[in-house]
């Protein structure tokens, strides 16, 4: 469980979704009301010793001396909010960012990224709280990012990164890695088709298709679970 935790984080570091920065959780399979995540430090250096148990107020367990990272409210309060979340990845992958910063929502490009038709939400830290940090370092944070979201799959955050949640831990990864290759596709089609209204999946073929994903994701992480050395 903890080595799986550790990969899924050298896995979305291999795949550019995070940098020094960003973290994924996964809901505690045994103990609903907790979940872990790694202790605060690049995800590409997370090793299984790093994961952290964190009750659903984000209070860690079992840290000892380690430091927990800042924006660990994100993953408590949608576990809390979400019962049908089991895995949560928070990046500011760079692809994503612009589409939080200007009025042009995210569309579900092609098939792998079907998860995104249902809509894509943005939530601006600044609506209730106004001039910050722009990080969601407390429950309020949490709670007003996770109303934003919904009972969607992603939610953006102006002028910071996204969330990408999923049922599973392979669910999760799989959507945070399409939603940055959805963005760049999406920068591409602009482009080549001069700002043109694009062909994107309509909800229906989004639910459609998302269902086909299931499997995907499953391929997906066994290929990327492979290169993971620790
Ligand atoms: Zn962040």
């Amino acid at each position: 469980m903890r080595e799986d935790v550790a990969a899924a984080a050298r896995i979305l570091a291999a795949q550019g979704v995070v940098d020094a920065f960003g973290h994924v959780s996964m809901r505690h399979p045994a103990r609903k009301d907790r979940y872990l995540m790694a202790c605060a430090k690049a995800p590409a250096l997370v090793r299984p010793e790093d994961i952290v148990e964190y009750d659903l107020d984000s209070n860690a367990l079992d840290a000892g001396s380690r430091a927990s990272f800042l924006e660990r409210f994100i993953h408590g309060e949608i576990y809390k909010a979400r019962g049908d979340v089991g895995a949560v990845v928070h990046s500011h992958s760079p692809s994503v960012v612009p589409f939080g910063l200007v009025d042009a929502p995210m569309q579900a490009m092609f098939h792998n990224a079907a998860f995104l038709a249902a809509g894509v939400p943005v939530f601006d830290i600044r609506e209730k709280f106004g001039a910050t940090d722009m990080l969601v370092g407390n429950t309020a944070k949490g709670v007003a990012l996770t109303e934003v979201m919904g009972r969607r799959d992603v939610v953006l955050m102006r002028a910071h990164g996204s969330v990408a949640c999923g049922p599973s831990l392979q669910a999760a990864v799989f959507r945070a890695v399409y939603t940055e290759v959805n963005a760049r596709i999406q920068h591409w089609t602009n482009a080549l088709g001069h700002g043109a209204r694009p062909a994107a999946l309509d909800s229906e073929e989004g639910r459609l298709a998302d269902a086909v994903n299931e499997k995907a994701a499953l391929r997906a992480w066994d290929l990327w679970r492979s290169q993971v050395r620790f």
